[in-house]
């Protein structure tokens, strides 16, 4: 039984480059003994994964990452049972912030800029679907 669970959530102001690329480190280590593999994007404070595998996986592993004191704010966005994963690719892709240029932001949303909490989980997703579809997610397997 496979899940996918996105959620948003806002950094506290000490999370800075060298705390996403520990946070990366961690999830790229973690995330294959337990069969997750998903997607992090973090734009000016704000946090949006999408996390993916076994359904019991993926619930200790979200109430694990809502527990973390670096962010808070912590909301669900989407939960869903899926037949498949979209992101097998990566055990934490990272969304390449450079690639997130206004144009394709305001596509999905009124701003151009990431607000996943002004937004449905569908756009969000929608949104991660489109990062990856033009080759804006980093990160190794
Ligand atoms: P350790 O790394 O040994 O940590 C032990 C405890 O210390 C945990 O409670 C941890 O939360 C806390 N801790 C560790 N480092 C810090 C720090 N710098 N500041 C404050 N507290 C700290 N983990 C994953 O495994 N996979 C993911 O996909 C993942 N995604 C994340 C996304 C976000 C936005 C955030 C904020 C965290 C994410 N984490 C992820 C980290 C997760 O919250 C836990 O910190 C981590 O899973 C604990 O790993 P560990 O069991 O090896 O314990």
């Amino acid at each position: 039984m496979l899940v996918r669970l996105m959620y948003a959530s806002r950094a506290v102001p000490s999370v800075d480059q060298d705390a996403l690329i520990a946070i990366l480190r961690k999830s790229k280590a973690n995330n294959p003994l337990i069969g997750v593999t998903g997607v992090l994007c973090f734009s000016q404070g704000i946090f949006l994964q999408a996390l993916e595998g076994g359904r019991s996986a993926v619930n200790q592993l979200y109430n694990r990452i809502a527990a973390d004191p670096r962010h808070t704010q912590v909301e669900l966005l989407t939960y869903e049972e899926v037949g498949e994963r979209r992101f097998a690719g990566w055990s934490m892709g990272q969304v390449n912030v450079s690639r997130l240029n206004p144009a394709l932001l305001l596509k999905y949303s009124e701003r151009p800029a990431l607000d996943p909490y002004a937004v449905s989980g569908k756009v969000s997703m929608a949104l991660f679907e489109e990062l990856m579809a033009t080759a804006s997610i980093v990160g190794q397997p």
